[in-house]
């Protein structure tokens, strides 16, 4: 989700904008970007923004890698810019040299990118991956835990305040290396388990990376910077100073945010950048 400053106020119309598992508006049913079988030829090329781009010359995540697996691939969203590549399997060693489990990595972007026919706004660019908080003891667990419709389970309390029980410190770990990293320009996450690490951390620097969003309690939705040389990425605006511990991250708790939201009509799609305009008819 791009107009996220927490200057201002999320709109709940907007809410639909990042990886929460509920279908996207009717107007993006059958997105044409979900025909299209492979990634185009040539070199990868990342073009607008994550809530409305493409990818050009994007690379297939592999099936499994050391400490990692991919899940649902017959969704066939597993297509990002190298970068993305390369941080996935930075997690997965992180992960590998912690036990015998594996993450379970969730979609990144079609084949060249552009708008889903459900479940995200984002993910459009190649720079987006969603990375579940359960690990798999094994590859075909994860496959089984994911098989169906049924999410592996959220690490918020049913009554959306605080950490559940199954958080533990290896969720800590995964979170903060993917924060840590470098490449990582922002990471949405539960509200509550924003607030529940607030509390905990000594150091919490690190924390500002992490951005509120509902939905979010069973995976993180990491996003990239726009990559070294990727000249036609449009960078998201910066986070605020600080952690995000305060007063912002309270607001997400209160009854203005909870209530329903109100829709006053289609929203109008965006124009996409002409430059993705050749990666739907070409090869
Ligand atoms: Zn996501």
């Amino acid at each position: 989700m791009n107009r996220h400053p927490l200057s201002t106020r999320p709109l709940a119309t907007l809410l639909l904008a990042t990886c929460i598992a509920t279908p996207v508006p009717a107007v993006a049913q059958g997105s044409p970007w979900a025909q299209v079988k492979a990634p185009s030829a040539g070199p990868t090329a990342v073009i607008g923004e994550a809530s409305n781009g493409c990818i050009a010359g994007a690379q297939s995540l592999p099936a499994e890698g050391d400490g990692y697996v991919s899940i649902r691939r017959h969704r066939n969203r597993h297509y990002g810019h190298p970068e993305l590549l390369r941080l996935v399997e930075a997690l997965g060693h992180s992960m590998a040299r912690r036990g015998n489990r594996l993450l379970m990595i969730g979609d990144l972007s079609q084949p060249r990118g552009g708008l889903m026919s459900s479940s995200h706004r984002s993910h459009q660019n190649g720079i987006d991956v969603d990375v579940w908080f359960k690990l798999a003891t094994s590859a075909g667990a994860a496959h089984r835990e994911t098989s169906g419709a049924a999410d592996p389970p959220s690490m918020v309390t049913p009554d959306g305040e605080g950490l559940s029980p199954l958080w533990g410190e290896d969720q800590r770990v995964l979170i903060k290396a993917a924060a840590d990293d470098p490449r990582v320009d922002r990471i949405f996450v539960n509200p509550a388990i924003k607030r529940g690490l607030c509390g905990r951390e000594q150091d919490k620097a690190w924390l500002r990376k992490l951005r509120p969003w509902f939905g979010h309690d069973a995976h993180f939705h990491v996003r990239l910077r726009c990559p070294p040389g990727a000249t036609q990425c449009e960078q998201q605006a910066p986070i605020p100073a600080g952690d995000g511990c305060g007063r912002d991250l309270d607001w997400w708790f209160s009854a203005e945010a909870r209530k329903p939201a109100k829709r006053s009509g289609p929203r109008a799609e965006p124009i996409m950048p002409a430059a993705c305009r050749p990666l739907l008819s070409g090869n």
